[in-house]
């Protein structure tokens, strides 16, 4: 009888991510509000778009598998070397590669419950054992506890998103030095920077290679680029090395790479992003005053909402839904009690406001 491998036989069959066309297809709508995965309502640079709009019909051809222009222009834009910088088909391969290199089947690696969960979806598919550190009651990373859980089992990874999502939070530069210093020594830390540009720039961590540190970067969020798939890590070359020797050599969509190289030429679609993305953020910490719905600090391009207890939060998801307004909600305590939303463009934000709005009033009625 043919069967999978011991470790993929292991993994109990299920459904890691549930998209939002098929949420559309199974409820029968023709259209929803997608506030749910993070995705910029702002598009991609005008930029990016006519460059890989003018080399489209050159599709027929590979993608450059160094990506040599592309990480050119990162180190450059980072003052670091070429090599030490990796482009990925995306964060989500770039996390995927750091468990196969740095993870053996049987070790652990340490994360909080809850966060962004495709570091654990490969942690798992690779044969580890993911310990998790609840996030504390005001729904920021418990960075004391993650330490000292790597440190309990020895952890060959330790992931921490920061700006995190679903929370938002950030933590500084110096309490994420001080974190990476109170790790064994043995530890990787996998440092997701997905929401980075969308933190302030004084309290970010420098950003340049960090011994032991592999930091992961993104044309999804600020960029957004998520539906081409391109990222990159930032790491010591040695630490980048090894992935060179097993990752998918034409992972990376040859458009995906053109875009991504006019984007970073494209300053002033950035900033304009960061600013109205930071007036979304304000309007709906507004709004979520103004329904009882209080909504935590966020670093980053979502806010979550406040509900109080879980089933209020289910409740709210499911009524957003019938009005065609896709979120999501965190599936852990302490944060289970919250809805995230996306920052939508002006808008979306209208007629989330109004969603939320009556859904409040019939409830409190
Ligand atoms: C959206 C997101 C990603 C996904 O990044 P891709 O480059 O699109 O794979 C990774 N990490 C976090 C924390 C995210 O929210």
């Amino acid at each position: 009888m043919i069967r999978p491998n011991l470790t993929i036989e292991a993994i109990p069959a299920g459904e890691p991510f549930i998209g939002p066309e098929r949420i559309m297809r199974e409820r029968g709508l023709q259209t929803m509000l997608r506030l749910g995965a993070n995705e910029s309502a702002f598009g991609p640079s005008p930029r990016a778009v006519a460059a890989m709009a003018a080399e489209l019909p050159r599709l027929s051809w590979y993608g450059d598998p160094d990506s040599y222009a592309l990480r050119n222009a990162l180190a450059e834009r980072w003052n670091t070397g070429r090599d030490d910088v990796l482009v990925t088909s995306g964060i989500d391969e770039l996390l995927g590669l750091v468990v196969r290199c740095f993870l053996a089947p049987g070790e652990a690696v340490v994360a909080s419950a809850g966060t962004y969960p495709t570091f654990a979806y490969h942690a798992i598919g690779y044969g580890g054992r993911v310990e998790s550190v609840a996030y504390r009651e005001d729904g920021r990373i418990d960075l004391d506890e993650l330490a000292a859980a790597a440190q309990r089992c020895n952890a060959a990874i330790c992931y921490l998103a920061n700006p995190d999502n679903p929370s938002g939070s950030f933590a500084d530069a110096d309490a994420i030095l001080r974190f990476r210093s109170a790790l064994p020594a043995r530890t990787l830390l996998l440092l997701d920077e997905a929401y980075a540009e969308f933190a302030d720039p004084q309290a970010l961590v420098e950003p340049r290679p960090l011994p032991g540190v592999v930091r992961a970067r993104t044309f999804s969020k600020l960029y957004g680029m998520a539906g081409a798939r391109i990222g990159y890590g930032l790491a010591p070359q040695a630490l980048l090395a090894p992935m060179l020797k097993v990752r998918l050599q034409y992972g990376v969509n040859r458009n995906a790479q053109i875009g991504a190289l006019a984007a970073l030429t494209d300053d002033a679609f950035a900033h304009d992003v960061l600013d109205r993305t930071a007036r979304g953020r304000a309007e709906y910490a507004a709004l979520g005053a103004e329904l009882g719905l209080p909504t935590l600090d966020s670093s980053s391009n979502f806010v979550c909402f406040d509900c109080s207890s879980r089933d209020r939060a289910d409740a709210l998801l499911e009524a957003l839904l019938q009005r065609g307004v896709w979120t999501r909600k965190p599936g852990i305590a302490p944060l289970d009690r919250c809805v995230r939303v996306t920052v939508g463009d002006e808008g979306d934000r209208a007629r989330f406001a109004a969603e939320l709005r009556a859904i409040c009033m019939r409830v409190t009625t």
